[in-house]
């Protein structure tokens, strides 16, 4: 199981296509992530302008 980084939207998965956005631009090759619990309270969230809770990756090559 290899998870991937949407390049778009940086939600990270194991399946080909993104949950979050519906892209099948994905990659291998991200670093740093970040966990989102409660995409509404957080600041990180918003700055990523995140509206759903998961893992996201920091960088996405
Ligand atoms: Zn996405």
């Amino acid at each position: 199981m290899t998870d991937k980084a949407c390049r778009i939207c940086h939600f990270i998965s194991d399946g080909s296509i993104c949950p979050n956005c519906d892209e099948s631009d994905l990659s291998d090759d991200f670093s740093g992530i970040v966990v989102i619990i409660d995409p509404e309270g957080s600041a990180v969230a918003r700055a990523m302008k995140v509206k759903k809770k998961g893992h996201y990756a920091l960088r996405v090559r």
